[in-house]
């Protein structure tokens, strides 16, 4: 059921600040905050709260956006390999009622493991927001390398 609330991945200050791209029916968002520069939001265009509500189509470019990114950040980033997961359900940690993967690029000789911060509460919370010619930089590289793919 869509819902009258405006959620923060359907306003469009959001989506006009932070969207890197539109692959099929799913956006691909760069955090306000990200956890480490390799790091991406994958949603649905369309506004639904959970996986189960997302059609076939939804699920297959989740999945084409999954295999895109990952050959753009091994170009941007240098990463070999990448964490996707959701969380769905305020159960499980779901804060914005609209599905979204966090998506992030790893690599073996990486500067910081990601779940280093997402398992330390006090971490998380005090993580520095990314200067703004820095998070534009992101934006736009991450935009650029998907466009080769
Ligand atoms: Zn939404």
């Amino acid at each position: 059921m869509a819902s009258a609330i405006k959620c923060a991945f359907c306003d469009a200050k959001t989506i006009g600040k932070q969207e890197i791209s539109v692959i099929g029916t799913v956006r691909v968002i760069y955090p306000r905050r990200p956890i480490i520069p390799a790091s991406v939001l994958i949603t649905p265009v369309r506004c639904v709260e959970h996986v189960h509500d997302l059609t076939e189509e939804e699920v297959c470019d989740v999945f084409r956006a999954a295999k895109n990114l990952h050959e753009a950040f091994t170009r941007l980033y240098a990463t070999t390999g990448y964490n996707m997961f959701v969380n769905d359900g305020v159960s499980a940690g779901q804060h914005v009622p609209h599905v979204h993967f966090h998506f992030y690029g790893r690599s073996t000789d990486e500067h910081l493991n990601p779940f280093t911060t997402l398992n330390d509460r006090e971490k998380y919370d005090a993580r520095p927001a990314m200067a703004e010619d820095e998070y534009i930089e992101h934006l736009h590289g991450i935009r650029n390398s998907l466009l080769k793919s």
